[in-house]
């Protein structure tokens, strides 16, 4: 369980649908996830975000007990529901192998009567949520990209999960079916799915997600919520004959810096629109410093998310 800050004064109780604890997995000697630990809340859409390569595909193979970790372990939340949570996940790991001939229905009825989850009603209501009723006779094969991808998300919807994991659901898809998979995430998170999805678009998960995980490499850089993770930072440059001075005066009032190693300026972070630049002088000056140098910059999402997954 964790708890965020609701409004000013109560603190929000906020269960886990999913915790990870310390996974590792490695391929030969390619560490594919290299001690992952998070915790995914309930009624989240987590982002599991990062370059091809990073793991993500593993983690979620790991998480669907597609593949095994070498170490560390994952739990379904089983406060209420125990070992049967798992069932209760809808997952698209990667497009379905629909039959190409038989219709979007037709194709649902099968995954019925494959998987065990939903029936012929649950069939109608998958089919308006994803948006393909009115072509429900019509063959797999006359669908276009994004309505195939829309159905496959309707497959992982059949008995209503409470959980679904998406592998890059837009991965392929022209901007007219990326909104539409977008809308169609966004409504099924007001209708109360927890969703998790893999995604290599810094774009797709600012957008769309309220949680986030970078991985890079396998490693773990950085968890929590979107508008902490990924946030558009105020960076202050400061300099002054005596950087030494500088950084230590700016430390004692709590001001955390760092020294950018080409120009060598003293660098501190603000949350976006926070910087104070007349604070920081008076500060200086107050103790003695003569400022030679104070700049603000505003530092763009992917810059941070560069500087995080870069070299
Ligand atoms: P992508 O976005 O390209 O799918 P990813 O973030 O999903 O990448 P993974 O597919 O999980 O990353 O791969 C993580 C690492 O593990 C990569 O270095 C990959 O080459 C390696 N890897 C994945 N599957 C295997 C496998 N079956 N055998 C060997 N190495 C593998």
């Amino acid at each position: 369980m964790q708890w965020f800050r609701g409004n000013s004064i109560t603190l929000v109780a906020v269960f886990s649908v999913l915790q990870i604890n310390n996974i590792q997995k490695s391929y030969g000697s390619v560490r594919a996830l290299n001690d992952v630990s998070l915790e995914v809340p309930e009624g989240s859409v987590y982002g599991i975000l990062g370059p091809n390569g990073s793991g993500k595909t593993t983690l979620l193979g790991i998480l669907m007990s597609v593949l095994r970790p070498q170490k560390g372990n994952f739990k379904w939340f089983d406060g209420q529901f125990g070992d049967s949570y798992r069932k209760k996940i809808g997952c698209m790991l990667e497009t379905p192998n629909f039959y190409q001939y038989l219709s979007g229905e037709e194709n649902l009825r099968i995954t019925v009567s494959i998987s065990g989850r939903g029936d012929e009603t649950d069939i109608t209501r998958v089919l308006k949520l994803v948006g393909l009723y009115e072509r429900r006779k019509h063959r797999f094969s006359t669908y276009s990209l994004g309505m195939k991808q829309r159905l496959a998300i309707g497959a992982a919807l059949l008995g209503n999960p409470g959980v679904l994991v998406l592998d890059e659901p837009t991965n392929g898809l022209d901007p007219v079916g990326i909104a539409e998979i977008r809308e169609l995430i966004r409504a099924l998170s007001q209708a109360g799915h927890s969703i998790i999805i893999a995604s290599h678009l810094l774009d797709e998960v600012e957008k769309i997600c309220t949680h986030v995980a970078i991985l890079k490499r396998g490693n773990l850089l950085a968890d929590g919520p979107v508008s902490e993770v990924l946030m558009d930072e105020d960076v202050v440059e400061m300099d002054a004959a005596n950087r030494q001075l500088l950084t230590a005066v700016l430390s004692d009032r709590g001001i955390t810096t760092d020294t950018n190693k080409e120009s060598g300026l003293v660098n501190t972070y603000f949350p976006k629109g926070l910087a104070n630049l007349e604070y920081l002088n008076r500060t200086c000056m107050e103790s003695g410093i003569i400022l030679t140098h104070l700049s603000l910059r505003r530092k763009k999402l992917e810059t941070r998310f560069l500087e995080l997954t870069n070299d």
